[in-house]
């Protein structure tokens, strides 16, 4: 059996929802193929940042994190060796000269979000979503462009699914990526993840415990129900060695450092819950080449979890996208070379969105993660620094929240804050130990830079 459709979208997460409901909007024909349409149960894209809110709305799936016990997300609150430190989305003045705008994001759990958008995009009469998994590519056996994909559905039936424009969206783990793209993921550490039936100290603000060991995020998913994450290091879970390891570390060495009021529920988690890990990936995008395809979220770039963004950048791809094969533009999805040329121009033009918040993410995750002296004098200059108020982390806070797009003024925003950290240093040093502190100033520079020139030189790819 055949089916000819303008696209098809192999995967109904969370970059193939969104780009299906885009191009049916404008008129074409979708068929979505998703492998399991039950209700998602992850432990990953839980946070949705203020940027990736405004990208629903732009594609009015915005009712999509209405009745899901989604609880709004104002900024960020660091624990850190007995300090502490707090930034929010700061507010935006509007255009218009009216009220200012305050940006939100919103936490909850991943499976009641994607069901919503499965629904959103099953009402969209221009999209057949079925439940199929895609099993092979089609390829054009004169130009090697890809026609479609083979689905395979419940009970064995295969049916070709022929289409003008192949978007792949099937995720961090795609079977399909390796056959376009020379770059693997790299993997270096997992998140391991509990629910608590607990309350944070300060709501609605997603919690980072640091530099008592291993970070630690946690942020509330429900009314009462708080994502607890705790970042392991490949290296060190090879030496825990197993499940039960890690709750013992997690039982003598994180219950300590968490809030009192969070302490009884944790261990409750810890003895009876769901430990349950995924790994945190990191995958620059490269320019897809083969006709008549396109890859799109998870399958085509990946940033460290740490501050939830790939749901942001998979939705702000969708939009640009979107913009980008408008009918105005791309008359006909089967006119490759105007296709092509879109292909390209989303390959750069969609920088501006992602390059801060896979930089950002990398960058912080490094910070984060690094216990040695050096770095222990960044992530005091990053505490001190979001100590200084609204002047100081207004923009660091749009940038990661994806409200302000710009990799320049990240990279800025960066390099002042090691800076500052530096200047921190110099202030307490006596006149006998300056000679040290300038060369460790040196060294933290070093470090800063060594942070995140891997992320920045991802961005660079071809
Ligand atoms: C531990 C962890 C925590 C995270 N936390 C956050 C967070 O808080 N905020 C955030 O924004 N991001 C977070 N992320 C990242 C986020 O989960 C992803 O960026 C996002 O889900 C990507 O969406 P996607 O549509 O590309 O992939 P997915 O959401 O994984 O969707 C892929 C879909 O394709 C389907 N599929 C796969 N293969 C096939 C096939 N052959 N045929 C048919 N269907 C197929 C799958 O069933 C799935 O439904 C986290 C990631 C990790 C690892």
């Amino acid at each position: 059996m055949n089916s000819t459709y303008d696209v098809l979208i192999i995967g109904a997460g969370i970059a193939g929802c969104a780009i299906a409901t885009g191009l049916a909007k404008q008129g074409r024909r979708v068929v979505v193929l998703e492998r399991s349409l039950r209700e998602p149960d992850r432990i990953a894209g839980e946070i949705l940042q203020p940027g990736g809110i405004a990208a629903l709305s732009k594609l009015g799936l915005d009712d999509c994190v209405e009745g899901i016990g989604a609880t709004p997300m104002e900024g960020y609150h660091f624990h850190w060796t007995g300090e502490q430190a707090s930034f929010w989305f700061c507010p935006l003045s509007s255009g218009d000269g009216g009220p200012a705008v305050k940006p939100t994001g919103r936490s909850f759990h991943h499976g009641k979000f994607v069901t919503k958008l499965r629904a959103a995009v099953a009402r969209e009469p221009n999209v057949t979503l079925l439940q199929a998994t895609a099993v092979e590519l089609l390829r054009d056996e004169r130009t090697g462009g890809i026609v479609g994909a083979v689905g395979s559905r419940e009970g064995g039936s295969s049916t070709e699914y022929r289409a003008s424009l192949t978007i792949l969206s099937d995720g961090s783990a795609s079977n399909f990526r390796a056959q376009f793209t020379h770059l693997r993921p790299q993997s270096h550490s997992r998140f391991w993840g509990l629910e608590l039936e607990a309350s944070l100290p300060k709501p609605n603000y997603a919690h980072g415990i640091l530099g008592h060991g291993l970070p630690i995020f946690m942020y509330q998913i429900g009314p009462h129900k708080i994502r607890m994450f705790i970042d392991i290091p490949n290296t060190a879970y090879r030496r825990l060695g197993s499940t039960d390891a890690v709750r013992a570390y997690l039982r003598e060495r994180v219950i300590p450092t968490v809030p009192a009021c969070m302490q009884a529920s944790l261990t409750k988690a810890i003895e009876t819950g769901r430990l349950r890990s995924m790994p945190n990936s990191w995958l620059p995008s490269t320019r897809t080449k083969a006709p008549g395809l396109i890859m799109l979220g998870d399958s085509a770039n990946m940033r460290h979890p740490a501050t939830g963004a790939g749901m942001t950048v998979a939705l702000k791809d969708a939009v640009l996208l979107t913009e980008l094969l408008d009918p105005s533009r791309v008359a006909s999805l089967g006119d490759t070379n105007a296709v092509t040329n879109a292909v390209g121009k989303f390959h750069w033009k969609r920088k501006r969105h992602s390059a801060p918040l896979n930089i950002v993410a990398e960058g912080m995750y490094a910070v984060f993660v690094a216990d040695d002296t050096t770095s222990a004098v960044i992530q005091h200059g990053l505490i001190r620094y979001i100590q200084g108020g609204e002047e100081n982390f207004a923009m660091p806070g749009w940038l990661m929240g994806g409200v302000v797009e710009s990799p320049l003024l990240l990279l800025y925003h960066f390099f002042k804050v090691a800076i500052y950290s530096n200047k921190l240093r110099l202030c307490e040093s006596t006149w006998v130990g300056l000679p040290v502190v300038i060369f460790q100033s040196l060294l933290t520079i070093c470090a800063a830079v060594s942070m995140i020139w891997r992320p920045v030189i991802g961005e660079l790819q071809l």
